[in-house]
């Protein structure tokens, strides 16, 4: 049976005589493909045999070592991979201390092919903060691809096959050479193009939430659905922590402020108590726990852009919700933790707090209080899950 040359996408029944896992319709194409080609092409074979049944073969691209490699990641049927398995990979022993963020791709924009399966890349979401390096091995292995455009990966990477395009299937398959070429080409491209969800001009809904000088001085209410194309800069940015402790992980874009009230001096108009509670910090360890970044200082937090990570459309009452929880709930819990106002709590209380049921049960009291005012909207409102 002819499978499609990994370059040119021609059928043909030549396979790499080494791995005999990458197909070349030429010997131009098989050339095309070596400089990436050769950095796991001999070790193809010698990985072959599992620890065991439930193993699926990826690959794992150091933050600091030169070569990717294969790796074997614990896999069950219908969850998914072993998360705690995979964070040895990730450069942590303690899966809890850091957030993970997907990409899945189903498309070599590139090559102009679609794939079979989405090939799915798990990298450390909150590298900023981590302060981690240039991923020496997506430089080594583009550079191999003498590509002269890299966009700046940091921290660990590892590419796992999910099979089937369905990224909810939890089915992992082995990835294979073919594999290794569909990811450096997305690694090459992601820069250029946009997130490789198929049509470029997709867009989803997002939600805006203003700040004061929005509101009072160009009259739009503090809650407003956009559409969001899916090459918005958004989808780069980092997850809010507090989103992600309750399992509503959202991202997050700054507006420039509006040049109607950039420059005035009246008090507060950068405010935006959502936006500035949002992203308290809620590592327990840090000296700055329980406050904001400076970005997002009440007097300098501006109107911001709210998307969902999971890239499905955020309705006007999720962002509601999640506002009025940290504005409403979280930033005096916060707040009392740290010795301001009245209220006397610890700090690993406020954090016990900070939970999806926690969530919950304050969309569901806003809902029922929403409803009561006459906002019938909320009558179908609801959260993901
Ligand atoms: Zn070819
Ligand atoms: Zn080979």
């Amino acid at each position: 049976m002819a499978s499609p040359c990994a370059i040119c996408n021609a059928p043909t029944t030549s396979p790499c005589p080494t791995c005999e896992s990458a197909y070349y319709c030429s010997i131009e194409c098989a050339e095309a493909d070596r400089p990436s080609h050769v950095l796991l092409c001999s070790t193809y074979k010698i990985v072959i045999n599992k620890p065991s049944s439930s193993f699926r073969r990826a690959i794992l691209f150091h933050a600091e070592d030169w070569d990717p490699i294969f790796i074997w990641v614990k896999c069950s049927v219908g969850s998914g991979y072993d998360f705690k398995h995979l964070a040895e990979y990730m450069g942590s022993n303690d899966h809890t201390n850091f957030v993970t963020g997907h990409i899945n791709i189903q498309r070599n924009p590139l090559r102009n092919r679609a794939l079979c399966d989405t090939i799915e890349i798990i990298y450390r979401e909150n590298t900023s903060v981590d302060g981690l390096e240039q991923n020496q091995s997506v430089v080594r292995a583009l550079r191999a691809a003498l590509s002269p455009h890299i966009y700046d990966w940091k921290g660990p990477l590892v590419a796992m096959k999910n099979g089937g395009l369905n990224k909810d299937s939890h089915v992992y398959l082995d990835m294979d050479m073919k594999d290794l070429r569909d990811t450096i080409d997305y690694l090459e491209v992601y820069d250029r193009s946009p997130l490789n969800r198929g049509d470029v001009t997709e867009k989803v809904q997002g939600v805006r939430i203003n700040c004061k000088g929005d509101q009072i001085i160009c009259g739009q209410d503090q809650y407003v659905a956009v559409n969001v194309p899916r090459e918005h800069p958004v989808f780069r940015s980092a997850i809010p922590s507090i989103s992600h402790l309750i399992e509503f992980p959202v991202r997050v874009y700054r507006y420039k402020p509006d040049q109607a009230w950039k420059d005035s001096k009246r008090n507060g108009i950068y405010r935006n108590s959502p936006a500035t509670f949002l992203h308290v910090e809620t590592n327990l360890t840090s000296g700055l726990w329980g406050r904001p970044p400076e970005l997002y200082y009440p007097m300098r937090a501006g109107s911001i852009l709210v998307v969902r990570s999971d890239g499905e459309d955020m309705t006007i009452h999720q962002a509601e919700a999640l506002g009025h929880f940290v504005q409403f709930k979280m930033r005096r819990m916060f707040a009392g933790a740290l010795g301001f106002g009245s209220v006397g709590i610890t700090s690993e209380a406020v954090m016990a707090y900070i939970t999806p049921a926690n969530f919950r049960k304050r969309f569901a009291k806003l809902r029922t209080r929403r409803l009561a005012s006459g906002y019938e909207e909320w009558r179908n409102a609801s959260l993901p899950g």
